[in-house]
């Protein structure tokens, strides 16, 4: 016997939909690249994002055509977010921190048929565009009058002028939910980037999953700032949960210095803002010499990379800020898990609750968590024992686009390529990229671990910690280290500093001080290209 509900497919055009119908005046803040501040309202955006569907049906593009996208966190993102899939498209957002190359190569894989792009990017749509020929329309995300003369970009037109030609009478079409709406491809440290493809009920389930009081707990009472960029995993599916609860919204767009930033967050009475640790970093090296505190913000999620404990001390004893530990990737839609704490761990001393609130956290409901050993075997959930973590889930992938990679999945889930330890209380603890394991006389030691202590240093801004070969151990743990500008601190001085912070054989056996650690197209550090650089290092002798 079925069940006699009505019977709705969870479509994105649903979401805003009902953010217009029920929030119509709720506000939509973005800082533009031409530097000013522009503000409306989720029924505007709505209207907007109807013309952009029309506008898609003018090109006489198919179901399920390929847009993409170049472009920072602001409203006309958002408008293409809702009209490219509402319309049955499919949203590519493209990482303009990448290589042209690898740009030119992902537009081929996705046969992209039409680029939408912010102004700052238009030379590298210059430098590419010639190796796209599936991209028939270019479209600058600017008014008719900033458009540029003699760009060299075929068939270029204005957003503006382009959506200006289109009445709003427009009904979103129904289709089945399964149908993908949007594609992020994953870094592709090794080998070709690959493409998480989403769809419609997997961003619509994860956007109710992600505004849970115990995920990102997000209401129509918040002012939200996604400083994650909308073209890393849809901002966190932050545009999705906002627009499912109402919540203001306020984009950053091109200004990510902790300067802007921090003006942003007093000025729109920002009540949590989401981003990956290095972001963070840049606003607290502003706030701190001038003393700066903020006055609304409350909360903060921040994951794509471990979070160093130092940051989740600073935010919440010198700022009164809540930091929400996350773990996630982009074949997750992104979100996995988040770090709050449980009704039994009131009571419990100050101390033992930052211990909890520095991993990783618990899964979401929709998300499901396993750690295994070399053969597949489930390990223990004791928090001590690591291995290889699996997930499985609704908003978790499948099989990549176009079957790239073979079939992911082992038994049915999806083997992450972290490695981590789950507590008897189900918290994860990432202790690495398999990778990046150091494996050192049959052990093996975190890299996480280690920078987490390095960045706990006062004169340390950054630290990434790498295994080197080692005649008797295999491999032993060095640390490059990042200064503070002006600040001083010494090889031996740093490793005085792990004493009594990790075991003795885990203390690594060298520092390397370097100007500037290498960062990937989304923020993280690319251990490869360390390793390159340090390739002609020499461990010390002992
Ligand atoms: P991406 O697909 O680019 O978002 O990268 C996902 C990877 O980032 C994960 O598989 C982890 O290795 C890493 N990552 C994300 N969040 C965290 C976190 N909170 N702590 C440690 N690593 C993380």
């Amino acid at each position: 016997m079925l069940g006699l509900m009505q019977s709705q497919p969870l479509l994105i055009s649903g979401l805003i939909e009902f953010a217009e119908r029920h929030h119509g005046d709720a506000e939509i803040v973005s800082r533009r690249v031409e530097g000013d501040l522009h503000r409306y309202s989720y029924k505007d955006m709505g209207q907007r994002a109807r013309r952009v569907a029309k506008a898609l049906d003018g090109l006489k593009l198919a179901f399920s055509d390929r847009v993409a996208t170049l472009a920072w966190n602001g409203y006309r993102h958002l408008e293409l977010y809702y009209g490219v899939s509402g319309s049955g498209r499919v949203l590519h957002t493209i990482n303009p921190r990448l290589h042209p190359d690898q740009i030119a190569w992902i537009a081929n894989h996705a046969e992209d048929q039409v680029l939408c792009f912010d102004l700052s990017f238009l030379p590298l749509v210059q430098a590419v565009h010639a190796r796209c020929p599936t991209i028939k329309h270019y479209i600058a995300l600017c008014d008719a009058d900033k458009l540029p003369a003699d760009s060299g970009v075929p068939n270029l037109q204005s957003y503006e002028s382009w959506i200006d030609a289109q009445n709003t009478g427009y009904t979103w079409p129904s289709f089945d939910e399964n149908t993908a709406s949007s594609m992020c491809y994953t870094s592709g440290t090794t080998g070709n980037p690959k493409a998480a493809l989403y769809s419609h009920r997997s961003s619509t389930l994860h956007a109710y999953a992600a505004a849970l009081p115990d995920v990102m707990c997000i209401s129509a009472r918040d002012s939200i700032l996604p400083v994650v960029p909308m073209f890393h995993v849809n901002a966190w599916g932050i545009p999705y949960s906002a627009a499912l609860t109402g919540a203001k919204l306020v984009f950053p767009g091109p200004a990510l210095d902790g300067k802007s930033i921090y003006e942003l967050i007093e000025a729109e009475k920002v009540t949590y803002a989401a981003g990956v640790p290095t972001v963070w970093q840049m606003l607290l090296t502003h706030m701190k010499p001038a003393g700066l505190k903020f006055s609304t913000l409350k909360r903060t999620v921040i994951g794509g990379s471990a979070c160093p404990p130092a940051m989740i001390h600073a935010f919440r004893e010198d700022y009164g800020v809540e930091v929400l530990h996350a773990w996630g990737m982009t074949e997750m839609s992104p979100l996995g898990t988040l770090c709050t704490l449980k009704n039994k761990h009131d009571a419990l001393p100050e101390a033992e609750k930052m211990k909890i609130r520095l991993k990783q956290g618990r899964a979401i409901y929709g998300v499901d968590m396993k750690i295994v050993d070399a053969n597949g075997e489930e390990l223990p959930w004791d928090g001590k024992v690591f291995g290889d973590l699996h997930v499985k889930g609704p908003w978790i992938v499948r099989e990549y686009f176009k079957g790239e990679g073979g079939d992911p999945l082992v038994d049915g889930w999806f083997p992450t390529g972290d490695v981590g330890t789950i507590d008897p209380d189900g918290y994860l603890q990432i202790t690495d990229r398999s990778k990046d394991v150091i494996k050192s006389g049959g052990e093996w030691i975190s890299s996480i671990e280690i920078e987490n202590i390095a960045v706990a240093h006062p004169a340390v801004a950054m630290a990434a910690c790498i295994g080197v070969a080692h005649p008797k151990w295999d491999e032993r743990p060095i640390i490059a280290v990042v200064k503070k500008p002006g600040m001083e601190v010494t090889r031996d001085e740093l490793l005085r500093f792990y004493e009594g912070k990790t075991a003795k054989w885990q203390i690594p056996d060298d520092v390397v001080f370097v100007d500037a650690i290498p960062l990937g197209a989304t923020g993280k550090m690319l251990k490869t290209k360390l390793r390159e650089m340090l390739k002609d290092y020499k461990l010390p002798q002992t």
